[in-house]
């Protein structure tokens, strides 16, 4: 299966109202290319510095989405461009997120991130947070929160991830509005049963390009 096959099958599949970001961290500038050329137009990284290299070398058409953690440092070096941040976890971030985006003239897109799994390491506000998070995000004017991201337990028990998107789905009903509107949940193993319970965009990685070498 090529690239280009990967991402046909898994478009053409997806209901017209839930968006792919393509993940191509680890990946090089010739797989992005051959995705780019089949018309994907965002992908998705989780490191500031090869997100920053790739969208130096790349097509400037291209919409980044930095969907990993980001450290409140290195925030600078991505608000010139970046297009979406799903990560957002604290409002210490989001404080950084508004005073740099200001500083280019911005307002800058992004997610809270949800913290819905069993395990400890997934960084994320509380499902009863959400709504103190939203509240104390209207002060930053360079901001738009557009909405909420999650990731599921790593693990074969579907009932399990079902459970847990489906507990971000109900927040997310909670506080959508006509600004709130993005639902980032779902990735190459279990994104078919996000979209199921609501998801608006998936994030994925292995199942276009191939498993990543770690
Ligand atoms: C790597 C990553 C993905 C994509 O993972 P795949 O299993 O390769 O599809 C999605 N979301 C986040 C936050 C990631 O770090």
């Amino acid at each position: 299966m090529t690239i280009a096959s990967n991402l046909k099958a898994i478009t053409s599949s997806l209901p017209k109202e839930v968006a792919l970001v393509a993940v191509s961290k680890t990946k090089p500038n010739t797989a992005i290319l051959e995705a780019y050329q089949t018309g994907q137009r965002v992908f998705g990284e989780n490191k500031v510095q090869e997100l920053v290299q790739k969208a130096e070398e790349l097509p400037k058409d291209i919409a980044w989405h930095m969907i990993g953690h980001l450290q409140t440092n290195k925030v600078r070096f991505i608000a010139p461009f970046v297009s979406l941040i799903h990560g957002v976890d604290s409002l210490k971030l989001l404080k950084e997120i508004n005073k740099r985006a200001e500083q280019n003239n911005r307002i800058i897109d992004c997610l809270l991130q949800v913290h819905i799994a069993s395990e400890s390491t997934k960084f994320g506000f509380g499902l009863s947070e959400v709504t103190s998070a939203l509240n104390q995000a209207e002060e930053f004017k360079n901001i738009r929160i557009t909405g909420l991201m999650g990731m599921a337990t790593f693990t074969d028990d579907t009932q399990q991830v079902v459970n847990e998107f489906k507990s971000l789905k109900t927040v997310f009903d909670s506080i959508k509005n006509e600004h709130i509107t993005t639902l980032s949940m779902g990735m190459s193993g279990d994104y078919k049963l996000a979209i199921e319970q609501g998801s608006t965009m998936i994030r994925v990685g292995s199942a276009i390009f191939g498993h990543r070498n770690k």
